[in-house]
This record gives structure tokens, C-alpha cells and sequence, in this order.
């Protein structure tokens, strides 16, 4: 279910600049974009440094379709110029094309991992920018540092035509989603669903199929996707981490996450099964 971008990570620019290319510029995790009516654009420039702005830091992120894509870091508190705003990306879904807020969402990570690994986390050093792949290296300890990417599984559980939906203590009233949590050091994908879905509603499960995947920049997740069939266990729900868990069918529904997500993408490929 998982399309794919079309979009080619690179690492190091071209030479000489392009013409015309992405600038996806970041103001602590908010996104520089013209703001026309109902929709959003990411500004294109030859590279970063056109648009006049103070910048701490810039990478090159590759190419989208036959468009080169830049990531940058503006200083704190810079002010957008006239026409443009300052915006968190999930605010900006729906306003700007879909591939521009994924390619968005990877650079947001780049630009967090290039502020965060300025020094080696083991001596201390200031680090160097590899130059062909992205990763920063330690000159003192040889220590390298790729960007971070955190995996959290996704889980739809199936049970005679029912779907098991839990809230968390967050999520606004009669809200449910599927199970979700991270991986642990040491496990694998199909362990993290067993377990995150006895430690959350204390449910045993099998049969765990891979669904599909999606990134999930706020700030660093993979969601991989799963169904999975339900095999024992009454519902009860953790409190320290659900508000409530329940079985549901397609003719009694809670509200539902939006559209965005891949758990959203779950419910609705059980939605259409069940509805024929
Ligand atoms: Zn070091």
C-alpha cells in the first residue's frame, strides 16, 4: 500500500548549483513556505543562500523527480519575508503538494541531526560532514553518527470481523486508533507487536502480516505496519498508557484518526474488506 516518492537521497550537491531547486528551510521544526489562500509552497531558488536569509547550516537531500531539494536551518527567531510564513509541518498537510511535505518531513530529520551532532557524543570533538554518504565523523575517535531513525510498529487486530481500537490519555474525546509503540533494542518487528499488544490491552495475537510502511518525522519514527489475528485474552486495557480499548465493527464506529497516518490506512483497508 506504501507509494513510492520518487524521491532519490544524495548527499553530496551539485556542481555548479542548479538552476532552480527546493528550498525546505527550517526555523526550530517550523517550515519556510508562501501562504496563498489554502495552500502552502515550498520556495524555489538556485540553493539555500537565495533566500536571503541568515543561515546556520545547509545539506543537500537529492532529488525529487528531476528537482534538486535542499534542507537548511535558519537562526532562531528569524522572520519570514513578506508573502511567506513560518509553519509546523503537520499543520501544513493538506496545504502543500504530498510529495513536498514528505520530502519535507526528511529534511526536518536532516536538519535535526545536523544541529544535534555538531560534537562527537563519545570525546567531545567537533565533528566533520562526510562527503558522500550521510553521516558525520569524529577527526579525534573516528566515532560516526547517522541520522536517527527510531522503528515503531502499527498493529490492526482482527477478531471475527471486529478491529480492536484503543485511546490514548491524549487523543480528544471518542477518539480510537490502532495498537502502536516502539521497538526495542534487540527485537524483532513481529516480537514488538506481541508485546506491545499484550503489555497495552493484555490480547494475544498471531498470524502478523506486514501491511506497509510510512516515515513519521515528528521527530524521527518509521511506522511499520501490521494486521494481525486475534488468538486469546479479555481486554484490559494499561492505564498508565490507554484512557480505553474496545472491539469494533464497521457498523459502530468511533471517531477516527485522520488521513494522514498509516493507522488510518489500517482501518479503512479493514473498513473496505468488511464492507464489501
Ligand atoms: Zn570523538
Amino acid at each position: 500500500m506504501t507509494a513510492l516518492s520518487g524521491f532519490v537521497p544524495l548527499v553530496a550537491p551539485p556542481s555548479p548549483a542548479p538552476d532552480a531547486a527546493l528550498i525546505f528551510a527550517f526555523s526550530q521544526d517550523r517550515l519556510l513556505v508562501y501562504l496563498e489562500g489554502k495552500a502552502a509552497r515550498v520556495p524555489v531558488q538556485d540553493q539555500p543562500a537565495g533566500l536571503g536569509l541568515t543561515l546556520l547550516r545547509q545539506q543537500y537531500l537529492g532529488t525529487l523527480g528531476q528537482t534538486h531539494c535542499y534542507s537548511a536551518e535558519l537562526e532562531q527567531g528569524a522572520q519570514p519575508p513578506a508573502g511567506m510564513a513560518l509553519k509546523g509541518l503537520r499543520q501544513l498537510f493538506g496545504l502543500l503538494p504530498e510529495e513536498h511535505f514528505w520530502a519535507a518531513g526528511r529534511a526536518v530529520q536532516v536538519v535535526n541531526w545536523d544541529r544535534t551532532h555538531q560534537y562527537c557524543g563519545q570525546c567531545g570533538a567537533p565533528t566533520l560532514s562526510r562527503p558522500t554518504t550521510r553521516a558525520k565523523e569524529c577527526p579525534s575517535c573516528g566515532l560516526l553518527s547517522f541520522p536517527r531513525v527510531s522503528p515503531a510498529i502499527i498493529v490492526l487486530v482482527e477478531r471475527e470481523g471486529q478491529m480492536l481500537l484503543a485511546r490514548n490519555h491524549r487523543f480528544p474525546p471518542n477518539r480510537y486508533s490502532v495498537i502502536a509503540g516502539f521497538v526495542e533494542p534487540g527485537e524483532t518487528l513481529e516480537e514488538a507487536v506481541a508485546r506491545e499488544v499484550r503489555e497495552e490491552v493484555n490480547v494475544e495475537v498471531a498470524e502478523i502480516r506486514y501491511f506497509g510502511s510510512q516515515p513519521w518525522p515528528f521527530p524521527h519514527s518509521l511506522m511499520v505496519g501490521f494486521t494481525a489475528q486475534y488468538v486469546g485474552g479479555e481486554i484490559r486495557p494499561d492505564p498508565e498508557e490507554l484512557a480505553g480499548a474496545a472491539w469494533f465493527g464497521p457498523d459502530h464506529l468511533p471517531d477516527l484518526p485522520d488521513g494522514i497516518s498509516i493507522s488510518r490506512k489500517l482501518i479503512d483497508w479493514f473498513l473496505a474488506k468488511h464492507r464489501g
